[in-house]
């Protein structure tokens, strides 16, 4: 009788495990009301962001880029392009051909940034990604050329021409000082003077939605929108000029960067957020910032992840109770090993083996929780990018007084491209919310580099044009 009470009180203690795990996991799963409000709310801060007397004070920023049309196919030239701001800094040449055939050709390399580049002066960054073009151009054989360069910069900046952009504030893993409020078009253009070893035309700075936008555009012309769910997250698509009240002349479009990252930091979502969001939050380099992209990027799921495996071994749901020195590490659940864990081709004894590489002992009721953390985590990051998508093609529909809207999304991200489920969810998800829109999603190859080129050979033509 005694070991029978034994298995009893062990299997309650079981059902009460498991239903205290699924108590802390509900708290993710969004409903589709809550997902539908997640779309409204952007919608006002998207609205916020456009507007003259509202701009200043909106957090969804609503960035001009001076982007005035896509790609018509008869760019031509050679062309550098930077791309900064993602999972790899690389310098590449471009060659554009136009014509019948028209071609791309592109060679790049990628550099690697120390972190104590990224986060000390923004004097020793620039220099540090001059000295890698400088080294390009060596690779290349091309240091007399003075080629047009198109800078892609992945962050937040202020656009009053096509080359200048003001640093509005540094995202992601970067804090280099002596930055925000900087044109970093001219603190690129002064790092190269101050090398005095070879010349080059800044023609453009684009940001990296903008370049993935181009680069499919390029393709289908009825690409109007730039997605990147990556290690950061944000969108851009082609608005009515005449809603874009912070630029001039109400004739035609222009491509917006909304900076959707921002989204929630007014507090706007605080309703969805959990703890382990706000810790997150708190660990971070931008605390209070980017609180949208900190829920649904990349660079944050992992985090959320770790918070939520930190929060129930304690409670002694996982790992024997025990809080290893790896599940304090901060970033060790990679984009990469979340897709891995995630994979339905995995078999739970490779889930285990994938935690052991990371330091973490696993039991096999282990690993299967930590599966399932990992894939709630994922599909709300999903599902609430999808919201956010959702209420950008609404508005566009909108904007054209449409009752049905056919468009293309440019897409690029690693966690987009790499992860087993995120693409799926999210596509299912605006379907749900924006049911009056076809959304077509093209995968973008490249767009940080081609794009960049692209925007850059517009930008000379119409140089060339005004000179006339
Ligand atoms: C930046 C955006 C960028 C996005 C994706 C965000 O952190 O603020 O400018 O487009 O990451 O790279
Ligand atoms: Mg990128």
């Amino acid at each position: 009788a005694k070991g029978a009470a034994m298995v009893t009180a062990v299997a309650y203690r079981l059902t009460e495990q498991a239903r205290q795990i699924q108590q802390t996991l509900a708290e993710f799963r969004l409903s589709k009301t809550q997902l539908l409000e997640v779309k409204k709310r952007m919608k006002v801060e998207i609205e916020r962001g456009l507007k003259k007397e509202s701009h200043k004070e909106a957090t969804v920023k609503m960035l001009p880029t001076f982007v005035r049309s896509t790609p018509d196919g008869t760019e031509n030239g050679d062309f550098l392009a930077l791309d900064l701001g993602g999972t790899n800094f690389r310098v590449l040449l471009v060659k554009i051909r136009s014509g019948k055939r028209r071609t791309v050709e592109m060679h790049n390399k990628i550099y690697a940034i120390p972190i104590e580049v990224m986060q000390g002066t923004g004097e020793e960054l620039f220099d540090h990604i001059v000295h890698c073009i400088s080294d390009f151009l060596d690779y290349m054989g091309m240091k007399s050329a003075r080629l047009p360069l198109g800078f892609t910069f992945s962050f937040p900046c202020h656009q009053t021409s096509l080359d200048a952009g003001i640093l509005v504030t540094w995202t992601k893993g970067f804090k280099a000082t002596d930055c925000e409020g900087e044109d970093v078009v001219e603190l690129l253009r002064d790092a190269i003077k101050r090398k005095e070893e070879f010349e080059l035309d800044v023609v453009a700075i684009v940001n990296d939605t903008v370049g993935t936008m181009m680069t499919c555009a390029y393709e289908d012309p009825t690409c109007e929108v730039g997605l990147i769910a990556g290690t950061g997250s944000n969108a851009c698509y082609m608005e009515e000029m005449k809603n874009i009240e912070i630029v001039d002349g109400k004739e035609g479009r222009m491509c917006v960067n909304m900076e959707w990252g921002a989204f929630g930091d007014n507090g706007c979502l605080d309703d969805i957020r959990t703890k382990y969001d706000q810790a997150v939050d708190e660990n971070s380099l931008n605390e209070g910032k980017q609180r949208y992209e900190k829920m649904c990027s990349g660079m944050y799921l992992g985090e959320i992840v770790r918070q939520i495996l930190i929060d129930l071994t304690k409670r002694g749901f996982l790992f024997r109770g025990q809080i290893s020195e790896t599940l304090k590490t901060r970033g060790i659940f990679e984009t990469k090993f979340l897709s891995q864990i995630e994979s339905d081709r995995l078999a739970l004894l490779q889930v285990r083996a994938i935690l052991q590489q990371l330091g973490l002992d696993s039991t096999c009721d282990d690993s299967i929780i930590v599966k399932e953390v990992c894939g709630t985590v994922s599909r709300r990051a999903a599902q609430i990018c999808g919201a956010g998508m959702a209420a950008v093609v609404d508005k566009i529909r909108e904007n054209r007084g449409l009752d049905h809207l056919d468009v293309t999304v440019g897409v690029d991200g690693t966690l987009y491209k790499l992860h087993p489920h995120f693409s799926r969810i999210f596509h299912q998800t605006v379907k749900d919310l924006a049911p009056k829109c076809d959304v077509n999603f093209l995968l973008s190859e490249d767009g940080s580099g081609k794009g960049a080129a692209l925007i850059t050979a517009v930008g000379c033509r119409q140089r060339e044009l005004d000179a006339q």
